[in-house]
């Protein structure tokens, strides 16, 4: 089996084969390569090694796809999801794209199926769990067929630094041996470089080129609130987002529950995802959220991985993920198909002393732990940050960003600061006087000279520092002690229930050679809280008056179609081709063949359909 063409262009005209570019047209309905989109797909249909560093929604599955076709025999998709692979395969079957999932879930008649299309070159992509693919049986299955490449999908998960450790992955090393020429490629949006290392290493791939593009995702609003009355914060977050879908995610399986439930009486349609559910209820609800349009996903972080839902319009956290890089790839599964979306997220100390607790309980050596605690807080300081959070978030992942994003709540609304160096020395000295021994509430008690148990107890109420910051709020103090740990200049012994202790930095400020410069804490009540307010995302994608109208009318129509072939809207259109459906009207098939997203299959079996709805709306 010689795979290792490397002439692409005289494959293309000695075989009679498609070129990309070709194939991104006929199939896809798109005019262009985005990014490096071409550069990844020349390197592989010539039979080159890659790895794909490019973020959520940048166009990963294309460069996976479009060689697998150009190249002839059947490319293999490995992926983690079983539930996920059969939503990739009716998309590409409504392409006109031969795809099959081999999975536990086929039954014998339909493996024999599969297995037939692949001995007689008739099946284009297969996807397969990475526990499968390293068996024996897969082999066999495989026969003398050709692999056109492998393509090793959410990639990330072969690594212990990132969030979805997957031991199976490990096992795919082994390809380069079992199938050796085969062109292999691994993709994530996940590419610290820790996980970066990992991948190439683990999976062999030392050969590979590696692509990578800025990550920034431009289309998503940040905003992020010290956590106040949470509900009623993520309501007016929500209300925003009326007939649009997202998720909320939670820490725990209860909060869960009980947002979901509390959601339905505000008469937000939302339901409930965690590991803990029944399997049935959980896969139904997932289901629920692919095909529907306005629904709320409340959920834990059991959720999302390989969620390839292209209108998840917000995310919302309503507590702190444990890093950054969880932050952002949980936040990166709103706006793939690259329309304005929201993300929004409520936390408060009370989030970083249970996630320290989490960590320091965890099974991680103190290596890893280490690690953990300095995610954390890296994450923290992205919260308490003055500037721009888009340049925060960038910087963390080592690229550089001017600022000034104008689509995040700092930019939108620039936050004032206040030289807080008194305060400061104050909060430490609080921390110092009382022992290192106590957590934030305590000492606001002392700072404020609020005589109680605790403080009497201790002999707190005698000591100078008792009362010393009546001039300042207790809200206030919360906030000058998350800057203070985001700093560096203090930290938390999670060992002593969360007690504060000092960091050798912060003597620096007791002798006053340094200033403290805090960020002065918005209003979180009322309307004032709408600072980065961002209007629903239809009417930021420009839609008014008549064309509004033949948008719904045309999502209504869309829905109709889903629903008969019980596939999720999406994969009938995107919303970015409705959207141009509606501005730009195509009169006839031929102009909506000039859409972005309608190929030739598409075109044969909703054109007409839509042409209906698009004429009878322009009359
Ligand atoms: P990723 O896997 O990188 O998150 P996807 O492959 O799901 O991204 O692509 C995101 C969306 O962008 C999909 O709806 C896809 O069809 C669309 N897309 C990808 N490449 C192009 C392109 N060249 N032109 C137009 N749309 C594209
Ligand atoms: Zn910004």
């Amino acid at each position: 089996m010689p795979h290792n063409e490397s002439h692409t262009v005289a494959l293309f005209e000695n075989e009679g084969m498609d070129s990309p570019v070709s194939v991104l047209k006929r199939v896809y309905g798109y005019p262009a390569f985005r990014g490096k989109q071409a550069a990844v797909i020349d390197r592989v249909v010539s039979g080159g090694d890659a790895v794909v560093l490019f973020p959520t929604g940048a166009g990963k599955s294309l460069c996976f796809q479009i060689p697998a076709l150009c190249r002839g025999g059947v490319g293999v998709v490995v992926s983690p999801l079983i539930a996920l692979m059969r939503d990739q395969v009716e998309a590409l079957k409504q392409l006109g794209v031969r795809a099959a999932a081999l999975n536990s879930s086929l039954s014998r008649e339909e493996f024999i199926e599969v297995r037939r299309a692949i001995a007689r070159g008739e099946l284009d992509l297969l996807y397969v769990t990475p526990e499968r693919i390293v068996t024996p049986a897969f082999k066999e299955t495989i026969g003398n067929a050709k692999i056109s490449l492998f393509a090793i999908d959410e990639a990330h998960c072969v690594s212990q630094w990132g969030h979805d450790f997957r031991p199976e992955y490990r096992e795919l090393g082994r390809l380069v041996e079992e199938y050796p020429g085969v062109p292999r490629m691994a993709l994530t949006a996940t590419a610290d470089p820790h996980t970066r290392e990992d991948i190439i290493d683990k999976l062999q791939l030392h050969s590979a080129e590696v692509f990578t593009t800025s990550f920034d995702r431009p289309n998503i609003a940040y905003e992020i609130v010290e956590r106040d009355q949470p509900r009623q914060q993520l309501l007016r977050f929500l209300s925003r987002h009326k007939g649009s879908s997202g998720i909320v995610y939670c820490l725990s399986r209860a909060k869960v529950e009980d947002t979901a439930e509390w959601l339905n009486t505000q008469g937000i349609n939302a339901l409930g995802y965690h590991a803990g559910m029944e399997r049935a209820v959980r896969d139904a609800n997932q289901d629920a959220f692919l095909k529907e349009e306005d629904l709320c996903l409340v959920a834990t972080v059991a959720f999302g991985m390989g969620i390839d839902k292209p209108n998840v319009r917000y995310v919302a956290h309503l507590d702190l993920p444990g890093s950054v890089e969880a932050y952002y790839q949980e936040t990166g599964r709103a706006g793939r198909d690259g329309l304005p979306s929201d993300v929004w997220m409520a936390y408060g100390m009370a989030d970083v002393i249970q996630r320290g607790r989490m960590i320091d309980e965890g099974s991680s050596g103190n290596d890893i732990k280490r690690v953990e605690r300095a995610k954390l807080n890296a994450l923290l300081a992205i919260c308490e940050t003055a500037g721009c959070r888009r340049q925060a978030i960038l910087k963390h992942f080592g690229e550089a960003h001017g600022g000034q994003c104008g689509n995040c709540d700092t930019c939108l609304k620039p936050v004032e600061t206040w030289d807080g160096t008194e305060a400061a020395i104050k909060a430490l000295a609080a921390v110092y006087r009382t022992g290192e021994r106590f957590g934030t509430g305590h000492l606001i008690d002392v700072l404020l000279g609020n005589e109680n148990d605790k403080t009497s107890r201790f002999g707190h109420i005698d000591m100078p520092v008792f009362g010393a910051g009546k001039e300042l709020a207790s809200k206030t103090w919360q906030s000058v002690y998350r800057q203070l740990l985001a700093a560096g200049l203090v930290s938390v012994d999670h060992s002593a229930f969360g007690a504060l202790k000092l960091e050798p930095e912060a003597r620096s400020v007791f002798k006053r050679e340094r200033e403290v410069h805090f960020r002065k804490d918005r209003p979180t009540t009322g309307k004032a809280s709408r600072s980065s307010s961002v209007s629903s995302a239809n009417a930021k994608a420009g839609l008014e008056g008549a064309d509004m109208e033949l948008f719904q009318a045309l999502r209504a129509r869309r829905m109709e179609i889903a629903k008969d072939l019980g596939v999720p809207p999406y994969v009938v259109f995107p919303d970015t081709t409705l959207v141009a459906f509606a501005t730009e009207r195509p009169s006839d098939e031929e102009e909506m063949l000039d859409i972005s997203g309608v190929g030739q299959s598409k075109l044969e079996r909703y054109g007409e359909a839509f042409l209906e709805v698009i004429l009878a709306h322009s009359r």
